[in-house]
């Protein structure tokens, strides 16, 4: 399989503006930020998406996030916070070595997120379908 280019600034091949490391996970700046400090924070393992992630790797991924997540929102000023992973291409991942966004947010900077849908089904039975996967 063909490194990603994350697996590639794990590596220590090409360079990224790090904010913090530990033994399983790392946290750098977004190279192309949608806000002034959005950071990445991704396992230093190989995972093609966050499902991919096997349990006991999870813990230390979630507090690494939670860690970088409050110290950006203080560095910037934050008024808020998204906290996002992209899962597959239709979901908008393009580089597929598991990573979460966190992306400051002000009341006026003009992101506009998720779009309203209407479903077709209740909400009851779409709440009981997806409980018949767990
Ligand atoms: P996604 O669309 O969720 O896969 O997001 C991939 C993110 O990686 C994008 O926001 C890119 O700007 C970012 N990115 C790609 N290459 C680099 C790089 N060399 N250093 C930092 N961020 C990168």
């Amino acid at each position: 399989m063909e490194e990603t280019i994350f697996i590639k600034i794990v590596n220590g091949k090409i360079p990224c503006n790090k904010i913090y490391e530990d033994d399983k996970t790392l946290a750098f700046l977004d190279i192309n930020p949608v806000s002034e400090g959005h950071t990445l924070v991704i396992t230093k393992k190989e995972y093609k998406d966050f499902l991919d992630v096997p349990e006991e790797e999870l813990e230390s991924l979630m507090s690494t996030v939670h860690k970088i997540a409050k110290a950006v929102k203080q560095a910037e000023n934050a008024e808020g916070i998204n906290v996002t992973t992209n899962i597959g291409k239709a979901a908008g991942q393009d580089v597929f070595h598991v990573h979460f966004h966190i992306i400051p947010r002000f009341s006026e900077d003009g992101i506009k997120l998720w779009p309203k849908n209407k479903d077709a089904k209740s909400n009851e039975e779409i709440a009981q379908n997806i409980a018949k996967y767990l």
